[in-house]
């Protein structure tokens, strides 16, 4: 029998390639395996684009976690050739003085020493003349905001990863494992592999994976927009217009993303339909485009031209919408990488390195509380 592998990677998304290319640099002997060939459109990784932004209303303990994974982005740009694969357009996070949104962005800002600026509604337009504030309504800027593009650094790490010896098996379904003397044997395709430990980085399959009940995962689809802006092309390029989120007066949330030559794009974050990996409807209906349109008419009014594209991802969810970096409850030789609940991709570099340091030393230099699954138990 071939010697075992230190490390087996399933799923080769957004954390599993960060996860793969963070491993074999560090000279393990890694294999990773995927059902498609990533980058790929059916998970949660596809449409152009990410949203990163430091001044993190969902919670500040993720600040620390994403200045990290700004660096790592960075030094993934150059590990890449130069390739720009992050791009700063500052953001702006939209709502009422009460919303979550304001208060979570300036409570994570002012807790961590943040730069940032509150606008009023007035100025915020006169400023970014894209968008149309309801009057009651402030902006906080945050000037480090920005974009990732998902595709080509899922790309970047799977051939870095290559680069430092990972060998990876694109279009081949893990099927589950076994215990052996060896280590845990993995049925992957036609062929069985062996290795020490298992990160499990199946995005949206994660249960279908693990079984249903290990990791309290709910999948939400989502639909993304895109437009050719209707008039002022210049107020939507990535100069022009920063990243945005907006908190509506009835909780709902949603982002837009400037026009990188693919269009002005457009979503609603959370409040998508319940669905199971085997019934993801990739149709999009009549409502919901209308949901978007009315949108746009009333906040973005001039980015409503023509709809270049529309596309269906998926979200992962925990209970509480944190991530779930953990291991496995019976089998602690299998680390369980599940960071959407739909703001993950921006961690991938940072928890791929993180997911490294728990595999090759039993520890990490974040405190890791917050995503671990006893917080499930109760
Ligand atoms: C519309 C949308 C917008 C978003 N916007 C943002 C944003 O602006 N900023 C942000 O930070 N985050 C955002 N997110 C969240 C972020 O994209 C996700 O958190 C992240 O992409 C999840 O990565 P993942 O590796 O967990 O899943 P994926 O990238 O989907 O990877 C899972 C992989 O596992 C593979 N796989 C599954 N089962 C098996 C199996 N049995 N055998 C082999 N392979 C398997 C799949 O093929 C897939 O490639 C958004 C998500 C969506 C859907």
């Amino acid at each position: 029998m071939s010697t075992p592998f230190d490390v087996a990677i399933v799923g080769l998304g957004a954390m599993g390639s960060a996860a793969a290319y963070q491993l074999a640099r560090r000279g393990q002997r890694v294999v990773g395996i995927d059902r498609f060939s990533p980058p790929h459109g059916m998970g949660s990784s596809h449409g152009h684009t990410r949203m990163i932004r430091e001044a993190y209303y969902e919670d500040p303990i993720y600040v620390p976690l994403v200045q990290r994974a700004y660096a790592l982005w960075a030094e993934l740009e150059r590990a890449a050739g130069g390739r720009t694969l992050m791009i700063q357009t500052g953001g702006l996070m939209i709502g009422s003085e009460q919303s979550a949104l304001v208060t979570g962005t300036l409570r994570s800002a002012q807790e961590h020493g943040l730069p940032h600026e509150v606008l009023a509604s007035t100025a915020l337009h006169r400023q970014y003349p894209a968008f149309s504030p309801l009057d009651d309504m402030v902006g906080i800027r945050d000037p480090r905001a920005g974009i990732l593009l998902p595709e080509q650094i899922i790309s970047a790490h799977l051939s870095l990863a290559e680069h430092h010896g990972a060998q990876l098996r694109r279009d081949t379904v893990v099927h589950g494992w076994e215990r052996t003397a060896e280590g845990l044997a993995i049925r992957a395709g036609n062929e069985v592999v062996i290795a020490r430990q298992v990160v499990v980085a199946a995005g949206a399959w994660t249960s279908s994976l693990l079984g249903e009940g290990v990791v309290p995962l709910r999948l939400e689809r989502q639909v993304i927009h895109w437009f050719d802006p209707l008039q002022a092309p210049e107020y939507f390029t990535p100069k022009r217009m920063p990243v945005s989120m907006w908190e509506l007066p009835n909780g709902n949330l949603f982002y837009t993303k400037p026009d990188l030559g693919d269009g002005v794009k457009i979503g609603m974050h959370h409040g998508g339909l319940e669905m199971t990996i085997d019934s993801v409807d990739r149709r999009i209906s009549e409502t919901e485009d209308a949901l978007i349109y009315d949108l746009l008419r009333r906040f973005v009014p001039f980015a409503k031209g023509h709809p270049l594209d529309r596309a269906v991802c998926i979200y992962t969810n925990t209970p509480d919408r944190h991530f779930v970096v953990d291991r496995h409850p019976e089998e602690p030789d299998i680390l369980i990488l599940s960071p959407c609940s739909g703001h993950g991709f921006k961690f991938a570099s940072v928890l791929g390195e993180v997911a490294a340091d728990l595999i090759i030393t039993g520890t990490s230099s974040f405190d890791l509380s917050t995503f671990a699954l006893s917080r499930f138990a109760s």
